[in-house]
């Protein structure tokens, strides 16, 4: 999960209450979420307009624009009503928050973590359970879905990594390195798939500071 920057201005459309699937939202939630759902950061499954606060009925959360996020049915589902950490949220920074394990097998679990200094945090310790119900299932039904999903996740993670092998040869060699960082730099991009995950790896290591500058 990272933080995603939401349009200001709320789409003319949500005014008359009527529809909060109106094109303007749609097309908006699609620019501002990059298309792939804010939890699992994939559009592995298809996506839908989630209430972030579950309405119930009540027509302002129904169509508050700053309640409307974009997700998938794998996500949602698990997240049903569980308040967790609002990645729209400008004054929190959910990128600090958790730490994420990557895995090289499908076999195995990823492990997702509150940062020391946030493991008390209520918000912070629902978001890494949802988050690791979304990566590893918890029912079968949901272990099927989230095995789909480690396998993309390793795929992912592999093209990944070798970016950064061949990061690492370049400057060994002092060789001219930028277009493959032009390569680091799409996927460290918020716009990427997994981009938490992929930051997570610039981040534990000391060597790959210089790459932080693509963390926008
Ligand atoms: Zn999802």
């Amino acid at each position: 999960m990272i933080n995603i920057e939401r349009t200001e201005t709320a789409p003319d459309c949500l005014k008359n209450k009527i529809d909060y699937k109106c094109d303007d939202v749609l097309d908006k939630l699609e620019n501002d979420f990059f298309g792939k759902c804010y939890i699992c950061e994939t559009n592995l499954f298809s996506t839908n307009v989630e209430h972030f606060i579950a309405h119930k009925g009540n027509k302002k959360l129904k169509f508050d624009w700053r309640n409307l996020f974009l997700a998938c049915f794998h996500c949602n589902n698990i997240k049903l009503t569980t308040d967790i950490l609002d990645c729209t949220e400008p004054n929190s920074d959910i990128e600090e928050k958790i730490i994420y394990k990557s895995i090289s097998d499908v076999n195995e679990s990823i492990q997702i973590e509150a940062n020391d200094s946030y493991s008390n945090d209520n918000l912070t310790k629902n978001t890494v359970t949802v988050l690791n119900k979304v990566y590893n299932g918890h029912t079968k039904i949901k272990t099927k879905d989230a095995n789909k999903l480690k396998e993309y996740f390793l795929g992912e993670m592999l093209q990944f990594r070798d970016l950064i092998l061949k990061y690492n040869k370049e400057r060994h060699n002092k060789l001219k390195t930028s277009e493959n960082e032009k390569n680091i730099e799409a996927e460290l991009h918020k716009g990427s798939k997994l981009t938490a995950f992929k930051r997570q790896i610039i981040k534990d290591f000391k060597n790959y500071h210089k790459l932080k500058q693509y963390f926008d």
